[in-house]
């Protein structure tokens, strides 16, 4: 029988009845360490919480069956999910990245990467000449994100992987924005699903984590297993639950954030004080035609929009809204409001005028209204 439907997949994957006890939720092992046998082996499977624990082993066994990949790997954050593919990279292999994405990725490029001796190439992604030019004999690792953040640029991730592979480089995709309800990048051969889960896998604004799945290269899943456990850097048990609990609703949340994204997105592309809405949901964004062949899910909850009247009006327009809360981040069942050029910091190119939206669960009506009354 087939039960592979995401929402099946989202509550059931990794998740029965506890053998012990019967417990439905599975219980939280706060233990850091497992006992031996008398002859020194260790025959349930665990040693020692910062090489595996039971938790970190569902919520692993779980986000792989979403992504439909060979297996997992569960960081602290998404930066050090970033961290462990960074640290396939040796001294010399070259790195091509898209010249947007998220900052703190971004950062990691050009102030860890490239302080190792990694040769980092940023490129605009939406022209594929550029990025064939761009990535030579010595490129290891080809960078995807779509769409990005905050931009909502969009990728070919059928033709992009295929540049990649046919320099024999590694493809990573950080499918935060999109989830695997909206896009699944394997699907297109990418090698390594990357999630900042803080977002739409915790969904509730209170779990940092990250994740990496691996689409069918084992011995490529041990290397990253390797570094989770010598960096010392896998998501605690507790944070491994809370994670595998949200995931159940994840298909039902993402699917009602996106349905109201797309209202909100008309809403501000028709408004007088929105000079620009990007959105890949609307037909006119440029990369409309590409993100509805690769996104059957659905384009996600964020869009970003430029106000009219400068960076003080965006401030100002922010500072009024009700139901969106100014505060970074995004995935949540609360929608969010973000000035992104003050908190990426100096560097930053993002627009001055630039709002982030994330929209959260809230009735769209409700969440338009809200924006309605902040733009007068
Ligand atoms: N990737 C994207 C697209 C993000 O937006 C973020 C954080 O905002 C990250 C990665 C980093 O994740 P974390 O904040 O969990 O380290």
């Amino acid at each position: 029988m087939k039960q592979d439907g995401l929402n099946t997949l989202c509550v059931h994957s990794a998740h029965s009845p506890e053998a012990a006890t019967g417990a439905l939720a599975q219980p939280i092992y706060l233990t850091t360490t497992f006992e031996r046998d008398a002859d020194g082996g260790y025959p349930r499977g665990y040693r020692y919480s910062r090489e595996g624990t039971p938790n970190r082993s569902a919520l692993e066994a779980c986000l792989a069956a979403l992504e439909r990949g060979a297996g997992a790997v569960a960081f602290a954050s998404g930066l050090a999910a970033n961290m462990a593919v960074l640290e396939l990279l040796n001294a010399g292999d070259r790195l091509v990245a898209p010249l947007e994405a998220y900052y703190g990725t971004l950062r990691q490029f050009t102030e860890h990467a490239q302080r190792r001796g990694v040769a980092v190439a940023c490129v605009d992604f939406r022209d594929l000449t550029a990025l064939k030019a761009a990535v030579g004999d010595r490129t290891r690792l080809l960078w995807l994100e779509t769409p990005t953040n905050p931009l909502l640029n969009v990728t070919d991730l059928k033709l992009a992987t295929a540049i990649g592979h046919s320099a024999g480089a590694l493809v990573v995709c950080d499918n935060t924005f999109a989830t695997p309800v909206c896009q699944r990048p394997f699907d297109f051969g990418v090698d390594i699903v990357l999630h900042s889960g803080t977002k739409y896998l915790g969904g509730h604004s209170d779990v940092l984590s990250g994740v990496l799945v691996v689409r069918a290269d084992t011995a490529l899943l041990a290397q990253l297993q390797e570094w989770q456990r010598m960096s010392g850097s896998a998501l605690g048990p507790f944070d491994c639950w809370l994670l595998r609990r949200s995931i159940s609703t994840l298909a039902l949340r993402v699917r009602s954030q996106c349905a109201g994204a797309l209202k909100v997105a008309e809403f501000l592309a028709g408004h007088d004080a929105v000079e620009q809405v990007f959105y890949p949901g609307l037909p006119q964004h440029p990369g409309h035609a590409i993100a509805a062949a690769q996104m059957p899910g659905g384009f996600g909850a964020m869009l970003s929009v430029c106000i009219a009247g400068g960076r003080e009006a965006a401030l100002r327009t922010a500072g009024r809204t009700r139901l969106f809360t100014r505060a970074t981040s995004l995935g949540a069942v609360e929608s969010l409001i973000e000035h992104r050029a003050s908190i990426e910091g100096p560097g930053s190119r993002t627009p001055q005028n630039l709002l982030r939206l994330s929209v959260g669960i809230e009735e769209p009506e409700d969440l338009i209204d809200d924006l309605a009354q902040a733009l007068t």
